[in-house]
Order: structure tokens, then sequence, then C-alpha cells
């Protein structure tokens, strides 16, 4: 597997080298740029697979990077703002952003956001993504990153809406453990897979969900999970 190139344009070296580390050990090739100049001439010379795209840069603003580099490709971009900046999260998707972390976040999280992303096929037209997941009650909003149960709100971790993407993608149908466990954690992922059942378990305690009795999420032994949503008799 060719491993992915992520442009990190960060002029904070606390920031770019710490996260450009961790993201070399989660397996990315990752190239910085301290400015907004050297972050396009770095795009258009290498053509990452993804940006990670500081708002606020010493030579201009992340937004009008983003601009100029909207109006040649698609390349997905994930924008990067400090606490407090007050960075327009519906203007930076508007202007085309895939995705938007606000600092601090932990390397882990970032990353697992990356994989979502790239999953998603970002370089695509947005159009082709469903921007929206829904089986039964159970609603999860991709843009937005929220899920909600009867219309309330559920606070899930990044990994346990990762779970629930892929559930609600082939609701009504199993999903193997070995295909949540590869797309929602890492295709080298050589730990147990009782992280899976872990998360398996949080998300049906947030759920309200009975694993002996399921309105949800389904375990089909030995093979995998059904996200399979009861109707409710009225
Ligand atoms: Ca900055």
């Amino acid at each position: 597997m060719t491993k992915r190139t992520i442009l990190l344009i960060e002029d904070e070296e606390a920031i770019s080298e710490p996260l450009a580390a961790a993201l070399a050990r989660e397996g990315f090739d990752p190239i910085v740029a301290g400015t907004a100049a050297e972050g396009m001439e770095l795009f258009t010379r290498r053509a990452p697979d993804l940006v990670l795209l500081d708002v606020m840069l010493p030579d201009g603003d992340g937004r009008d990077v983003l601009r100029r580099m909207r109006e040649t490709s698609r390349t997905p971009v994930v924008m990067l703002s400090a606490r407090g900046e007050e960075m327009d999260r519906v203007l930076g998707l508007e202007l085309g952003a895939d995705d938007y972390v606000t600092k601090p976040f932990s390397a882990v999280e970032l990353a697992a956001r990356i994989r979502a992303v790239l999953r998603r096929g970002g370089g695509e037209a947005p159009a082709h993504a469903a921007a929206v997941l829904e089986a039964g009650d159970v609603r999860l909003d991709l843009e937005a990153h929220e899920a909600t149960q009867g219309g309330e709100p559920l606070e899930l971790t990044v990994k346990e809406f990762e779970l629930m993407r892929v559930l609600l993608e082939r609701a009504g149908k199993v999903v193997k453990r070995e295909e949540l466990v590869r797309e929602v954690w890492d295709p080298a992922w050589f730990g147990s897979t009782k992280t899976l059942d872990v998360h398996v378990s949080a998300l049906r305690k947030k759920l309200g969900d009975d694993p002996a009795a399921p309105r949800y999420i389904h375990t089909v032994r030995g093979v995998g999970f059904r996200f399979d949503p009861a109707v409710e008799a009225q």
C-alpha cells in the first residue's frame, strides 16, 4: 500500500513538528510548509492526497489558500483553527473544506478524521457523497459530524461515529467484524478485536439498546453486526 501524502500548512513548529511525527507513525507521508506561499508551492509540486490547513498563517489567511486550491483542485482539505479564532465552520465548508478541527486536538483523533475524509472519496465532486445517513430514528450528518436519535443529539466519540457510519451505510445487512475493524481503525491494525466489542457496547449504551433484545445493533454470532432499527409498534 502506498503511503498517502499529507501536506501540513502550519506556521507553529510546536504543532507541526510533533504532528508530522505522529502522522508518520500513523502511516502517512507528511510534508510541512510554514507559510501560505510555501504551502501553495508544495501543493502544486507534490500533489498531496490531503491538506491540513491552518487558518492563521504569517503571510495570509488559510481560507484564501483554500479558495486558491479550490480553483483547480478537489483535493481534500481539513482546516485547523485555534480555539477562539472563531473560524466560521460553515464558511470553511462552504469554501470547500472537507472537515474542520479545532486546536487542541489529539494526533490520533486527527488521523481518524483524515482517514474518514480520504475514505469518503475526497477528490470527487462532493455531490457524490451522501451527506446524511438515516436508519429508523437514527441520523448521521457526515458533514456536520453530528448524530441524532429521535431528533435528540447523540454524543459520540470519533470512533463511535465512524462505527455508526459504517453500520448505517449498510443498514439491514451484516457487516463482518474484520470489515468494521478495517474501516474504522486501520488496515494495519494488529490489536485484538476486543476493541471493537468495547466500542459496540459503548454505542449500544448511548442508543439505549439492550444486546439481549436489540432495537438497533444486532449481533450475528461469529460473523459481525447488523444495524436494523426496530419499527416501534404504534
Ligand atoms: Ca497559525
